[in-house]
């Protein structure tokens, strides 16, 4: 279909119909737009994708990172180096589905994407309003200011109900957003409460997207207090205080609005802290430890980690015989990557390395949960989209025995001092031949046996 149709289409981006063509091709070119904006590549020999025109790759395949920095800013630099090299022996580039990590695209995925795409918008702000930790009154309260279910002038005037001018300023028509942000009282509590780098969106978008911001707003929080509960007590009592002045004729608007709403919203988040819903009996302390690998195997720790996601981020590993005895170690400080890409780094890199030691029978550990379900799928399914998880498994069968385990964090102060130490040196890997003296204290520890405690779900 794609051969009789597709000969008019320039590229695969723009999908396009005539009025005599089947149905079917309608309603494929109709939705294209999602499957297309949805779908990414999946890296091989990289003879598809038009980026990769220049060689930026040296002769053993990595990236020319002091090449790349006489041309592009540091932080471009760093996104590079964190991504994994393309190569020619790695068949063609595949389009790859980018709304999950398997990189497949579903029916059952691509019906989830569509909902979601066409959700009420009412349900799904009903939801975050649901979800906000604060008083039902309060949540009341920031539904109708969404919907514009308030009783303000404006909306009384249109019944035919007196004037809509606003009873504070007496200037503007006292609209849900005038009443809640605009007016002089409120605009003069939210300029202090705010930073001004965030004063542009705050005060300039719609109703349902201003309640929505401020919903879902996490850096704006104060004291520790979350956003959203200051911005229902504001909301709450700027409409309160609207009231006082209609109703009551001796009632001043307060003088310093702003501390009197913080010390509200203070008052209720320390009560609210002291009173939480944890399902604490389902949660117990275990012991958690390293454990040697059997006569003959050598266990590979690696770990990665990464300050933001994507981020600043470094991997590091350790080889280690059945006495627990050092092999063999590495860091490497990657660049910029996602949390789960410093964990396949690790791995990856920790192969590399076992590899080029001429060793084998590897039992590589990792306290990523999600990079070892990766693998395993992979390794059950013969294919992954996930080219990290490809170059490991290829480099697993070089290498002959390997086997990877997960296992708990607290079982990994060695791998995860190293993959910290990495952040530590110049983008690049150093192989170490003796241990970092701070790292010996580890050693031991795992060497004794010691174990850890951890809480969690049981
Ligand atoms: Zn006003």
């Amino acid at each position: 279909m794609l051969s009789k149709y597709h000969k008019r289409c320039k590229d695969l981006g723009n999908l396009a119909f005539k009025s005599g063509d089947s149905r079917l091709w309608k309603a494929i070119t109709n939705n294209w737009p999602l499957i297309h904006n949805n779908t990414g590549w999946a890296i091989g020999n990289e003879n598809t994708v038009k980026f990769w025109t220049d060689n930026w790759l040296s002769n053993d395949n990595d990236w020319k990172i002091d090449e790349l920095r006489n041309y592009l800013p540091h932080d471009i630099v760093a996104q590079i180096s964190g991504l994994l090299p393309p190569r020619l022996n790695e068949g063609n580039d595949k389009a790859k589905w980018e709304g999950n990590k398997e990189g497949i695209c579903t029916t059952a995925h691509a019906y989830a994407l569509i909902k979601n795409e066409h959700v009420d918008e009412h349900k799904s702000l009903w939801r975050s309003i649901w979800k906000a930790n604060i008083q039902q009154r309060l949540r009341m309260h920031i539904w109708r200011i969404a919907h514009g279910n308030l009783p303000t002038k404006k909306k009384l005037n249109s019944q035919g109900l007196g004037s809509d001018i606003c009873p504070i300023c007496n200037r503007y028509s006292e609209t849900t957003l005038h009443a809640m942000r605009d007016c002089i009282k409120s605009r003069e509590v939210w300029s202090k409460c705010l930073r001004n780098e965030l004063h542009g969106t705050f005060f300039n978008c719609s109703q349902m997207n201003w309640v929505r911001w401020n919903l879902n707003n996490r850096r704006a929080s104060m004291g520790g207090i979350p956003w959203v509960v200051i911005f229902a007590i504001a909301c709450s009592s700027f409409w309160h205080w609207r009231n006082l002045v209609l109703y009551e004729e001796d009632f001043a608007l307060p003088n310093d609005p702003t501390s009197i709403i913080l010390s509200l919203a203070d008052q209720y988040w320390t009560a609210a802290s002291h009173c939480t819903n944890d399902p604490i009996q389902h949660i117990a302390p275990f012991n958690v430890k390293w454990d040697p690998p059997p006569v003959d195997w050598i266990k590979l720790n690696t770990d990665g980690t990464a300050y933001g996601n994507p981020g600043n981020a470094g991997c590091g590993g350790i080889l280690r015989d059945h006495k627990g005895e050092w092999i063999g170690g590495f860091t490497s400080h990657i660049g910029s990557c996602s949390a789960l890409d410093a964990e396949l780094w690790g791995i990856l890199k920790g192969l590399a390395f076992t590899k080029k030691k001429g060793l084998n029978s590897i039992m590589v550990e990792c306290d990523s949960k999600e990079a070892i379900t990766l693998i395993d799928k992979a390794k059950s399914s013969g294919f992954s989209f996930n080219q990290f998880i490809n170059r490991i498994i290829m480099l697993a069968s070089d290498i002959g025995r390997v086997t990877f385990l997960h296992n708990f964090r607290e079982a990994y102060t060695c791998a995860d001092w190293l993959a910290k130490f990495s952040l530590s040196s110049n983008v690049g890997l150093v192989e170490l031949a003796d241990p970092p003296s701070d790292l010996m204290r580890f050693i031991a520890r795992d060497k004794l046996g010691i174990s850890s405690c951890r809480v969690g779900p049981v």
